[in-house]
């Protein structure tokens, strides 16, 4: 065999090889993402046994996995928390209705519709206390002075009456 032959024999094999090495990695690959594929759904089968589980034994006191179930638990309420405090600082209310975070000034809930409750009533209140507040203290000083004029009349009475 000439050398150019054994040359191009030499060739042909090795990219043959090549080729088939080639494909297996894409083989392997496939499968691979197969296997991730798979246990992508095992891990989302897992996770709605446990939210049902949950739904189901969120109040239980006795349940086996009482001490996670708390565990989220505190974590809703902070998160809510953290919700609130982010609302705070937008300027926003919740909709007591349907949870929606709405524009503090929003009359209706832009989601459900429902009517939002509103800021200037609680304004209005505690105005109006304020203004009690302070005729009432008005009073007492009235009261106080009209005391003293008694007072002082009673005392020109007295002093009259011993004249
Ligand atoms: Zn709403």
């Amino acid at each position: 065999m000439a050398l150019f032959d054994k040359l191009t024999d030499i060739f042909n094999s090795t990219s043959k090889e090549l080729g088939k090495k080639a494909q297996n990695v894409i083989s392997t690959v496939k499968l691979e993402n197969e296997i991730t594929g798979e246990e992508n759904k095992i891990h989302d089968a897992f996770l709605q046994i446990g939210e049902q589980y949950f739904e189901a034994f969120k109040d239980d006191p006795d349940s086996p996995y009482a001490k996670i179930i708390a565990g989220i638990n505190e974590a809703k309420a902070k998160i809510d928390d953290l919700r609130n405090q982010i609302n705070d600082l937008k300027g926003l209310v919740k909709c007591p209705v349907c949870g929606e975070a709405v524009n503090a000034d929003t009359a209706f809930c832009p989601k459900c519709g429902a009517k939002m409750p509103e800021k200037q009533v609680e304004e209005k209140v505690e105005e109006a206390a304020e203004e009690v507040k302070e005729a009432a203290e008005e009073v007492v000083e009235e009261v106080k002075e009209a005391a003293e004029e008694v007072k002082e009349a009673v005392e020109d009475a007295a002093e009259e009456i011993k004249e």
